[in-house]
């Protein structure tokens, strides 16, 4: 039988992480090919080299992952309809605001039976609503897509420290295993749930969550208000998911990719370190300048879905249940202080 090919869409501080463990396992298992494609969006580094001859010359990701070999058989591909043209598996891993475009360069180039993975944290606004990645994938690209979403912070993960993920399937439970086998390994612990938007929601919103979080942080409130701020967070996560999609099932708040991812990108994440910084300052600098300065290439997607959420909300006149997502976009934006994330709880939320 032919060998399955992979490729991994992305090449960031996550997409670096999930080829090196998709490479290992490919290499190990009989009915993967060995080599694993991963998409580069090409960059000139300071020393003149293109991003992708550095990582195949050194097996290592300079930019967005220093100091970790992603395996010899990770090969870096910077033309994309190249590096998808024979892929049975295409791993999609970049910022969620690059998704669309990405999707509409693949229309037309992929194989017909190829099965996709969304490992992004977002969403798109579209006229009826919101669109989760997975659908935009499977809808512009008539391919089915499963997500992958978990307590994953990319750097913990790349030096095989122990952590869990979840796999989120729409009952194609067979296709599922096939991404629980590919992902995962004796430090990175996967189980699959038939719920595909509740796990997408769950890794998206806890961005928003994790903003709040930050901006308690550099006002220096201390742990009991940041408590409160992703207990509260978490039911406004359980609310909105379940009034979007009625299918979404509360136990899946209970697997890594709720409560324990937004614990994690709470207390490690770019968005709260980013938050941090901004609340420190008042609210001086921009979340763009502070993402430049403190992350150097590395993207945040909290602040772009808290307007998302936003304006979600905003259609449907909902924005006063969700206080917590509305007062990060309000604070983001600039029209509210940093200060206003804990004075918000005076308006109690209606969800109980
Ligand atoms: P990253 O934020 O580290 O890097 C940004 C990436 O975007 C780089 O690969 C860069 O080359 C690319 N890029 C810049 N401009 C582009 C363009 N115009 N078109 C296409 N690509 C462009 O990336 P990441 O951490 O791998 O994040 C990807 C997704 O994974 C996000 O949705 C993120 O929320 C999610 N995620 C990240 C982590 C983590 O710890 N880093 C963990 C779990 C999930
Ligand atoms: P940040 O993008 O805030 O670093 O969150 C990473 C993440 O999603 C961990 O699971």
């Amino acid at each position: 039988a032919r060998r399955r090919r992979v490729t991994v869409i992305g090449s960031g501080n996550w997409g670096s992480v999930a080829a090196k463990i998709i490479a290992t396992n490919a290499a190990a298992l009989p009915s993967y090919h060995d080599e694993v494609k991963m998409w580069v969006y090409e960059e000139t580094l300071p020393t003149g080299d293109k991003l992708t001859s550095y990582i195949n010359r050194t097996n290592e990701n300079v930019k967005y992952l220093p100091g970790i070999k992603l395996g010899p058989n990770v090969v870096a591909d910077p033309d994309l309809e190249h590096a998808v043209k024979d892929a049975d598996l295409l791993v999609f891993v970049t910022p969620h605001q690059f998704v669309e475009s990405i999707c509409r360069r693949l229309v037309g180039k992929i194989r017909r039976d190829a099965e996709a993975l969304s490992l992004i944290k977002g969403m798109e606004v579209k006229k009826d609503g919101p669109c989760m990645i997975s659908n935009l994938i499977s809808e512009m690209l008539g391919i089915n897509c499963c997500v992958l979403m978990g307590a994953n912070i990319a750097n913990e993960i790349a030096v095989e420290k122990f952590c869990e993920a979840t796999v989120g399937h729409k009952g194609d439970k067979e296709m599922a295993q096939r991404w629980v086998q590919l992902f995962s390994t004796p430090y990175f612990l996967v189980s699959a749930v038939q719920d595909v938007e509740g796990v997408e929601l769950c890794g998206t919103l806890k961005n928003v969550v994790a903003i709040a979080a930050g901006l308690a942080d550099g006002l220096e409130m201390g742990n009991n208000t940041k408590a409160a701020i992703m207990r509260i967070g978490l039911r406004e996560m359980r609310a909105f998911s379940k009034l979007m999609f009625s299918t979404v099932k509360d136990t899946t708040f209970f697997e890594s990719c709720g409560v324990a991812d937004l614990i994690t990108t709470c207390l490690g994440g770019r968005n709260r370190r980013v938050a941090e910084a901004f609340a420190k300052c008042g609210g001086k600098r921009s979340f763009d300048e502070l993402e430049a300065e403190l992350l150097r290439g590395q993207k945040l997607q909290g602040v772009s879905t808290a307007r998302e959420v936003y304006e979600v909300l905003g259609h449907r006149g909902w924005q006063e249940l969700f206080p917590l997502f509305t007062t990060v976009h309000e604070i983001c934006v600039g029209r509210l202080p940093p200060s206003a994330i804990v004075e918000y709880s005076e308006h109690t939320p209606n969800f109980a």
